[in-house]
Order: C-alpha cells, then sequence, then structure tokens
C-alpha cells in the first residue's frame, strides 16, 4: 500500500436515493449558460457560443438538505438551480449518438456563485474559480440511477426562495442538451468515471440572504430544500 506523508484526503462522494452506497467524486464540471434566456440575463447572445465549461473542487459537492453556509467575500451569492449528471463510464471523443450510455444517474443540483467576484473577474479578464469554486458551493441532491429513470430530456426545472419562485425552465430549453456537453467535454481530454456535470441554469437567478430558505426541483428527477446560513 502506498504511504503518503500526510492522511489521504477522503473521497468526495454523492448519495444515491434508497441505498446505502454512495456516488465517488472525481472532478465537477459546469457548463456555463446553456439556456436562451439566461444567456441573454447575463448579456450574452446564446446563438452566437459554442458550450463553455468551467469546474469546481470535487468536496465543494455537499448535501443539499440542512444549512449551507453563505461564503466570505461576497455580498451577492446566487442560486441557479442545474440538473447533475453522474458520468459511470468514461470515454475520450464521444459521440453524441452514444453518449447517454456513459450516464450512470441524474441528480438536482445547485451552482451556487459568487456573482459579484464573477462580474469583477470577467471585467479583469480573470478565471472564474473564486466565483464559482468555494466550500459547499454544489449542493447536491442524492442521484437516480439512469437504469431506473432512463434519460431524462424534458421537466420543469424550478426554484423558490421562501416559497416565491425565482427560476423556472425546462430541460427540452437546454441549449446542448446532455449528449452533447458529454461530447464536448469528451473532445478536450478524457472524460472518466466518477465525473459530475451541471448542466447549466434556467432564467431567473438572484441573490440568496442569510436565513434564506431554498427549495428547488427538477420533473420526474429529485427534489431539493436546503437553508442559507449566517454570514
Ligand atoms: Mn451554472
Amino acid at each position: 500500500m502506498t504511504e503518503f506523508v500526510i492522511a489521504a484526503p477522503a473521497t468526495p462522494s454523492v448519495a444515491i436515493a434508497g441505498s446505502q452506497q454512495r456516488f465517488p467524486i472525481r472532478r465537477v464540471f459546469c457548463v456555463g449558460r446553456n439556456y436562451s434566456e439566461h444567456a441573454r440575463e447575463m448579456g450574452h447572445d446564446p446563438d452566437r457560443e459554442p458550450p463553455f465549461f468551467f469546474m469546481k473542487p470535487a468536496d465543494a459537492v455537499v448535501p443539499a438538505q440542512g444549512t449551507i453556509a453563505y461564503p466570505p467575500l461576497t455580498q451577492d451569492l446566487h442560486h441557479e438551480v442545474e440538473l447533475v449528471v453522474a458520468i459511470g463510464k468514461g470515454g475520450v471523443d464521444i459521440d453524441p449518438v452514444t453518449a447517454l450510455d456513459h450516464v450512470w444517474g441524474y441528480g438536482v443540483g445547485l451552482d451556487l456563485t459568487r456573482r459579484d467576484l464573477q462580474a469583477q473577474a470577467k471585467k479583469l479578464g480573470r478565471p472564474w474559480s473564486w466565483a464559482k469554486g468555494f466550500d459547499e458551493s454544489a449542493p447536491c441532491s442524492p442521484l437516480i440511477p439512469a437504469s431506473q429513470l432512463g434519460h431524462p430530456q424534458e421537466g420543469t426545472v424550478w426554484l423558490k426562495v421562501n416559497g416565491q419562485e425565482r427560476q423556472r425552465g425546462d430541460l427540452a430549453d437546454q441549449i446542448w442538451p446532455v449528449q452533447d456537453v458529454i461530447s464536448y467535454l469528451s473532445q478536450s481530454g478524457a472524460l472518466k468515471a466518477g465525473d459530475l456535470i451541471f448542466t447549466g441554469t434556467p432564467a431567473g437567478v438572484g441573490a440568496l440572504q442569510p436565513g434564506d430558505s431554498v427549495s428547488a426541483g427538477i420533473e420526474g428527477v429529485a427534489q431539493l430544500e436546503l437553508t442559507i446560513g449566517r454570514r
């Protein structure tokens, strides 16, 4: 057995609905602007852009329940509800036609964003990492195996804050559906088992305040409910 000079970090993982087993997380990819209305609300023309990606640390994924910390360095923490895809079988240059065979399961997650830091990074031409990759920035529901769920291609994507609807869209409105996202990602590098993909958010993103109660879901997939902690 390999001897490490410090204790090896635990493998980040996400729960599986109705099971004691867990899904180990290797990397977390996120798609930027995958719904036209959201691209427009962020000031971009959705028809002119190929998909693009950013990443979060694997251990930014936490259970989407209980209290999620309000992160430091921001006055503008935004919610983004997203379909999460769990990759069970890796590959390179994956054909969109067979891409869904690589999916182990699906969940619902939040791509929490320090929007003020993101705006500053955009302005200065700097990376988004500080805006996107903080602790607890990727709450995720338990995963549902594709063997049970199939591969959802449509269904309402919604998010409420303190009972008021903020976001609403439909999986059918994704500019790049899951099979295309997988194909694109695998052209840049090897996609591997354990990778998670947050597939982008519909319109209606906005600020969360400490103490807010957030509920969100995707029709036919899963729901989540959590509270935002103190600053
Ligand atoms: Mn997002």
